[in-house]
């Protein structure tokens, strides 16, 4: 029969003022399969302890570090399943590494690491311990994100000429860093955040989008990466050509001083007979443009829509689902994965849910960018 209470997940990271640690319990929640009991909310035992309380767990299971959390939580008849990872990426790894080997499923957030060198040994510590590893690519789980891939996956377009992914952001278009803010902090630290600033943040998301949607391969790629706030120590701006496995060609813009942009997410697809263009900040409505017919708006909860998107909507069409939601798409079908284990069965990975082999390609994606800019020509994937 297997598990039929709650799931109990314990988080690292997500301590007070941080952004997505709130978000993935609220994610986690909402569809009432899963429950945050545990955590190492903060670096400071002290500041774990407040979150903790914030979140309203007990709070002698808000740790003051992850490695204490795990040795605690093994030990208890009511243990964490899995343990979400919601920290700054170079301890993506470390958190991953020793979660599996204590016995727990991990769910982290992306990049998967740091550095590609890292992700090489996250991927073996996944394979050899046989557990569920999740990764929260967030757009993977909109409802109309399915349905391009459902476009994608059927002929009703024909094949794939050109994809334009842009994700444009504008809040580091000052020094933000210098001022004490707390995430353009880490993430403009090299030590913290790895190698790839906006293409590791950011840039991921739009190549992951892309061969997510398209069920492509990206197998080459031309990039410039550029610093272009002054004293600021990872890359800002990212621009790339791509080469796909089918001969198309595609386009990547990543930026987070594209002033005035707040999550500007967008992913166009070019094909034989017309294109679907879809935004982030605008996620209820699917345009398809065809060649030779006006173009088509496709909305959200609709009945008209693939049975892959429509498993994902909570609510009657006109009631406007978003982030969280998406976010929370991933959380169920990694509670599925985890239930189906409980049950005896192998228990993999949908297709649909992001996992160690996106994280490395993202990771993979990173490290070939870098290159690429340094040596100012292509490389190949
Ligand atoms: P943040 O700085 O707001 O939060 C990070 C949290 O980790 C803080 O509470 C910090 O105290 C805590 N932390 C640091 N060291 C710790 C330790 N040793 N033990 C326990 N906790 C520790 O950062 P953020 O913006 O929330 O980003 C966190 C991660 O989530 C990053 O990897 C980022 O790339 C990713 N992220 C993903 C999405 C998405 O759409 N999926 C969006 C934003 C951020």
């Amino acid at each position: 029969m297997g598990v039929t209470r709650k799931l109990r997940m314990g988080m690292v990271g997500g301590g007070p003022g941080a952004f997505i640690g709130p978000v993935h319990k609220m994610a986690a929640e909402l569809d009432g399969k899963i429950e945050l009991v545990a955590g190492a909310f903060s670096q400071s035992a002290e500041r774990s302890r407040v979150a903790g309380e914030g979140f309203g767990i007990d709070v002698n299971r808000a740790y003051a570090g992850y490695l204490e959390m795990l040795e605690s939580e093994r030990k208890r008849a009511d243990a964490i399943d899995f343990v979400v990872i919601a920290t700054p990426n170079h301890l993506h790894l470390p958190v991953a590494v020793e979660s599996l080997a204590a016995g727990f499923a991990v769910m982290s957030d992306k990049p998967a690491t740091a550095t590609y060198d890292e992700v090489l040994k996250l991927e073996a510590a996944v394979a050899k311990a046989g557990l569920p590893y999740g990764l929260t690519h967030t757009y993977a789980g909109y409802s109309l994100v399915r349905e391009a891939r459902a476009i994608c996956a059927s002929d009703e377009l024909g094949s794939i000429r050109k994809i334009a992914v842009e994700y444009l952001q504008g809040w580091l278009s000052k020094p933000l860093e210098t001022t004490g803010q707390k995430q353009a902090g880490w993430r403009s630290d090299p030590a913290l955040n790895g190698p790839g600033g906006c293409i590791g943040d950011i840039g991921t998301h739009a190549f992951h989008l892309v061969e997510y949607v398209t069920g492509l391969r990206v197998t080459g790629l031309n990039a410039t990466l550029r610093s272009v706030v002054p004293g600021r120590k990872l890359d800002d701006d990212c621009s790339a050509f791509l080469k796909l496995n089918n001969g198309a060609s595609g386009v990547l813009m990543a930026s987070q001083v594209a002033a005035g942009e707040g999550n500007g997410l967008r992913l166009r697809v070019y094909c034989e007979k017309g294109s679907i263009d879809w935004k982030q900040e605008d996620p209820n409505r699917l345009r398809v443009k065809w060649l030779d017919r006006p173009e088509e708006i496709r909305h959200a909860a609709a009945g008209y829509l693939s049975g892959d998107a429509r498993a994902v909507t909570r609510l009657p069409g006109g009631h406007p689902e978003g982030y969280i939601e998406a976010f929370a798409v991933l959380y169920r079908e990694f509670a599925e994965v985890l239930t189906a284990r409980s049950r005896g069965e192998a228990g993999a990975l949908p297709a649909t849910l992001p996992g160690i082999v996106a994280g490395v390609r993202g990771m993979r994606f990173i490290d070939r960018a870098i290159k690429s800019s340094r040596a100012e020509r292509w490389v190949e994937f």
